[in-house]
This record gives C-alpha cells, sequence and structure tokens, in this order.
C-alpha cells in the first residue's frame, strides 16, 4: 500500500511537472488520444454494416441505389481514417515538443538542485554513481513516465469500443479475454523490475565508461593523447566495459523475447477460438456475416486495448523506478546547513581556527590535526608547505565548504556554519588552483565573480591592470568581447600565465573583505609575478589575504606565514622571523633561493 502511495505521488509529482512546462500541449495529447480511441467504434459498426448491405444486396434489381450508399459508407469511413491519421501526425508532433520542452527543463533542474547540494555530498562516491544514472536517464525517464498518459484515453476507448459489441453479444467472452492478458500484465510487471536492477547493477562501468569516452574524444585532450600514445590502451579499457554491459543488455533483450513469446500463446489460442466461433455462428446463420467480422474486430480491438493498456503500465512502471533516482536527488537536502547570519562590510575580530581537526569521509587519517590559529582582519598571510599537506583543505573548511569534525572555525566570532553561505562568499573572493574559464568573453570572464557589474567595462579594466592582463586583451581581435576558446568565432586561448591573471583580475573585480588565494601565480613569470603581488597587496591592505604560494619571493612579503606539516601548523611568523628560527620555512627558501642563484 506505502508503495501505492509512493506511486501516485511520484506520478501526480511528474504530471504537475509536465503541466508546468506546457499545460495546453498535455491537455491537449489527451483530448487526441481519447478521440483517437473513440473512433475505433464507429469504423467496426461501418464495417459490418458495409458487409452486410453487400451480402443482402447480392443480385438486387436496384443494385445503383446500394451502391450509391456503398459510395457514401465509404467516403465516411476514408474521412475518419483521414481524421485519424492527421491526428496521429498532430499528436507525434506535440508529444516531440512536449518531450524536448520536459527535457530541457529537466537539464535546468538538474543544473540548479546540484549547485544547491554541500560539497562532501557530491564528492561521495555512492552519489556521483547516482547521480550520473539520473543524469543520464532522467529526461528520457521522466518522459517514458508521461508518454503512456497520452495512450492511456486511447487504450481505454480502444476497449470500451470492443467491448460494446462483444458484451452486447456475451458478457463472457469479454471477461476470457480479460483472463487471456493477465500473464502479460504479470509478466511485464517482473521484467520492469528485472531490468531495473540489472542496469542499476552497471552504475560504475557507466560512470568509467562516461570518463573514458570523453578522455579520448574531447579534444582538449588531444595533446596528451597524442604525445603518450594513450589511445589503444584507454579504448582497450573502454572496450572491456563496453562488452560487460553488452552482455547485460543480450541477456535482458532476450530474457524478454522468451516471456514475451510464452504470454502470446494464451492469446493466439483464444484468436484461433473466438475466429472459428464467431464465423461458425455465421455459417449456421446465427448472426450475419457482417456480425461475425465485426464481432472478430472487436475481440481484436478489446485485446490490443489490454495489450496498450498493459505495455503503458510496464512503461511506466519502468521508468518509475528510474524516476525514483530523480525525485530522489530533486528531494536532496544539503548536510552541511547554512545559517542566517550575515558577514558585516568591516570585520572586528578576523578568522580563528580552534583546536580544528579534519578528515574527509574517504579519509583514513586526520587531513588536519589540531589546528590552531587567528588572523586579524587587516593580515595578510601566506600558508607554505608541501603537496598534501593540507593547505587547500584548510581553505576549503574556511569557505564552509566542509566542516571540521572537531574544533571549530570563527569568522568575526562566529563559526562559519552560522552564516548565510551564500551571502558570505559574495563576501570573499577566491581563486582557485584549478579553476575554469566559460566560454565567455574577456570582459564576463573578468566580471565572473561580480555578475551585477558585468557591464561595468571601466572597473573590468582596471582589474585586469592590476593583474597585468590588460595589455594583452587590449590586443585580441575584439579587446574585452574576445570570447576566450578559440573553438568560438575571433575567440583565442590565453597560455597558463595569462589565464592565471584573468582569474586573479576576476579575484581583484569582487569587492570582498577576505581574499583567499591558492597558487594563483605559479605560471606567471618571476617579474610579472612580484608586480601583480604588491598589487594584490595594495587592494586587500583593508581586508584579510590568505596566499597559498610555492614561490617564496611572493610568500616571503606576507605579513605572517604559516607552515603547515602533516596536517598541523609547525611555524608560524614573519620572514625575518622564520629564517631565524631555522626550521622548515629557512630550509625551504634557502633551498629555493639557492636554486636561482
Ligand atoms: P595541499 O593543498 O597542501 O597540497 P590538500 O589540502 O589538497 O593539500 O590535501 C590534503 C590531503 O587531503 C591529501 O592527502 C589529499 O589527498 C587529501 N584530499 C584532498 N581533497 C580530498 C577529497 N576531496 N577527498 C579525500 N581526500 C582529499
Amino acid at each position: 500500500m506505502d508503495s501505492f502511495k509512493r506511486f501516485f505521488l511520484t506520478y501526480r509529482r511528474i504530471l504537475a511537472l509536465a503541466y508546468r512546462v506546457n499545460p495546453s500541449y498535455l491537455v491537449l495529447l489527451t483530448i487526441i488520444s481519447a478521440f483517437w480511441g473513440l473512433t475505433n467504434l464507429p469504423i467496426l459498426y461501418i464495417n459490418k454494416i458495409l458487409l452486410d448491405l453487400v451480402i443482402s444486396s447480392i443480385g438486387h434489381p436496384n443494385w445503383e441505389v446500394v451502391a450509391r450508399t456503398i459510395i457514401w459508407i465509404a467516403i465516411l469511413r476514408a474521412g475518419i481514417e483521414f481524421a485519424r491519421s492527421f491526428l496521429s501526425r498532430y499528436q507525434n508532433a506535440v508529444t516531440n515538443l512536449l518531450t524536448s520542452q520536459i527535457s530541457n527543463k529537466i537539464e535546468i533542474m538538474l543544473g540548479v538542485k546540484l549547485n544547491t547540494l554541500d560539497i562532501p555530498t557530491i564528492e561521495s562516491p555512492v552519489f556521483q554513481d547516482k547521480y550520473k544514472k539520473v543524469s543520464r536517464e532522467s529526461n528520457q525517464r521522466v518522459w517514458g513516465m508521461l508518454s503512456p498518459l497520452s495512450d492511456f484515453p486511447n487504450a481505454i476507448f480502444t476497449i470500451i469500443s470492443g467491448a460494446i459489441p462483444l458484451f452486447t453479444f456475451n458478457p463472457l467472452i469479454t471477461l476470457v479475454i480479460i483472463a487471456a492478458s493477465l500473464p502479460e500484465a504479470f509478466v511485464s510487471g517482473r521484467l520492469a523490475k528485472l531490468e531495473y536492477r540489472d542496469r542499476d547493477s552497471l552504475n560504475k562501468e557507466y560512470r568509467i565508461w562516461g570518463w573514458i569516452s570523453w578522455l579520448i574524444t574531447d579534444t582538449r585532450q588531444i595533446y596528451e593523447n597524442k604525445l603518450y600514445d594513450t589511445a589503444n590502451y584507454v579504448t582497450a579499457k573502454l572496450n572491456a566495459l563496453q562488452e560487460k554491459v553488452e552482455e547485460i543488455n543480450r541477456a535482458l533483450r532476450f530474457r524478454r523475447v522468451k516471456w514475451r513469446t510464452f504470454t502470446d500463446v494464451p492469446l493466439t489460442l483464444l484468436v484461433i477460438g473466438l475466429n472459428s466461433y464467431f464465423f461458425i455462428l455465421a455459417l449456421i446463420g446465427r448472426i450475419t456475416l457482417g456480425s461475425a467480422q465485426m464481432l472478430y474486430q472487436a475481440a481484436n480491438t478489446l485485446t490490443n486495448g489490454f495489450n496498450m493498456v498493459v505495455q503503458n503500465i510496464a512503461v511506466v512502471y519502468e521508468n518509475y523506478l528510474f524516476v525514483q533516482d530523480f525525485t530522489w536527488f530533486m528531494d536532496l537536502v544539503p548536510k552541511l546547513s547554512s545559517g542566517t547570519k550575515i558577514l558585516p562590510d568591516k570585520l572586528h575580530t578576523g578568522i580563528v581556527f580552534d583546536h580544528v581537526f579534519f578528515k574527509y569521509p574517504t579519509s583514513t587519517d586526520w587531513v588536519l590535526k589540531d589546528v590552531s590559529l587567528s588572523i586579524n582582519p587587516t593580515d595578510n598571510v601566506a600558508i607554505v608547505g608541501e603537496n598534501g599537506a593540507g593547505k587547500t583543505t584548510l581553505l576549503k573548511l574556511l569557505l564552509g565548504l566542509h566542516s571540521p569534525q572537531k574544533g571549530q572555525i570563527l569568522i568575526n566570532g562566529l563559526p562559519v556554519h552560522e552564516y548565510n553561505l551564500q551571502k558570505l562568499w559574495h563576501k570573499i573572493s577566491v581563486l582557485q588552483q584549478d579553476f575554469h574559464l566559460f566560454p565567455l568573453s574577456a570582459r564576463e570572464s573578468i566580471a565572473f565573480s561580480d555578475l551585477s557589474r558585468v557591464n561595468n567595462l571601466s572597473e573590468v579594466k582596471q582589474a585586469a591592470k592590476l593583474a597585468e592582463i590588460d595589455a594583452y586583451i587590449e590586443t585580441l581581435p575584439l579587446k574585452y568581447e574576445t570570447p576566450l576558446n578559440k573553438e568560438l568565432e575571433h575567440g583565442v586561448d590565453p597560455s597558463g600565465g595569462q589565464k592565471q591573471r584573468i582569474g586573479l583580475a576576476r579575484t581583484m573585480f569582487r569587492k570582498s573583505n577576505i581574499m583567499i588565494l591558492d597558487e594563483p601565480t605559479s605560471n606567471v613569470d618571476p617579474k610579472a609575478e612580484e608586480e601583480i603581488f604588491e598589487n594584490v597587496l595594495k587592494i586587500t591592505r583593508d581586508q584579510i589575504l590568505m596566499l597559498v604560494s610555492h614561490r617564496f619571493s611572493t610568500v616571503r612579503k606576507a605579513d605572517r606565514i604559516l607552515v603547515l606539516e602533516n596536517g598541523t601548523v609547525s611555524e608560524s611568523g614573519s620572514h625575518e622571523q622564520l629564517m631565524k628560527q631555522k626550521g622548515t620555512y629557512s630550509e625551504l627558501f634557502t633551498l629555493q633561493a639557492k636554486s636561482y642563484q
């Protein structure tokens, strides 16, 4: 009962979705379908009348009168058939339009929803498997659950059309036909369940398939693929996956053929029985030949109608199992809570990490161990440490993207998660290590951090100047309107260093009170780096700057340097203080300085 309720609620939800997308199409489809089903009945009767008229009028002296009637009946029948084929074409067109509108809507819904979820949820492998399935299947499955809807009225009226003549002749025949259709109904439900289970077992394979296929078909990887000659190795892996999936597909298809053949047996026996029965009745004169023909056709219409209902229920059910994944996704609530507090424009107490311990859901050990630090509202702090020391993780925690298991992180005296995170992020300017440039113009790419000012070209230019990328943009074919992707007309692909400067310009464009830069200038040439960093220091004079960098020439300019080792802050102080300590910082600094001599 519970599962019925769930099914009903899901169906209602999907229907409401289609109704929101295009109410008139949905209503139109239902009406057309009902009308189509209903036209079966007059056709049955017209055929009967035609046949009986011809048989009773054979050898009639006034055959011209009968012939005229025959012509009128033929015109009527052709008229109905004409209307039916017009409606069918019209229904196809409307169905296609509605399908694509629903699929567009779902694409947007998935994107918007994904953006509301928290990072730990999104990064979990279980979520990834399921989400890939949702994004792969949802479009088609939601429509799959709805499309029978337009067939149901047709099926119901087809059943009524077939049932009326049969029921008036002998109600028992109707019952026999229902009984013969039952095995089909049972088998269809069972097959839908098995198919869902089998496809579900392939989630991981489909996910890896997606990766590999992207790796070998996306042109951005072409350099690596060519130079390392990876195509053969990777395609062999893809081939193995494809074979595994195909094997399950094959089993699934043949299982369907086998069971359908089995359920066709009672229906075939029924057709033989009814065919013989009606025509023998006509032979012995109990009914007219027209009636025999009509009853036989009515039985066919009725079985077709039942078949349609059973098939459609099976389609709805099969798609429902997948649509449940879609509704699961749409109903996910972020695990990391976001509060209501708003960060003021001016900070009073800065940032505090208070005995913070953190590990990722998949890590075996602490990634951050007992990290305590405090940063004043106008401090600039550089964080150094080996790869994997936990620098990026520390920044992610500060942004509230993950939550520490022990200890707390305060911004301006309040724990991060008491803030409305969306609004908090508006006040923090972040440049990540692996940030993406969308295929947008240079102006939009820079204004990406505050799109409300996307048309303010002079401020965009100002940010570009600070990041020393203005001169480069001015040389581009369309200057600030040049798309930063050479696959687009007049587009260009900036170099690694130029890309980083655009990222920096973007970060500096946002009016924030905390700036976080994670390896912002690793690809920028040292001279430009120094100048850009001077600019960064200038504009962050009244705010917090947190900088992760391996370039000690930049790092040394920070007010304070934190050394992170194995998830713990091992040293903290200015360049001069740390050099005097002769610890890890001084060792690394000297090593780098030597290599430049
Ligand atoms: P750093 O920035 O100092 O190079 P990170 O903070 O990126 O180091 O990583 C610290 C450790 O956490 C590494 O061992 C890394 O493998 C692990 N790690 C980073 N991100 C994740 C993640 N999303 N899930 C699991 N482990 C992660």
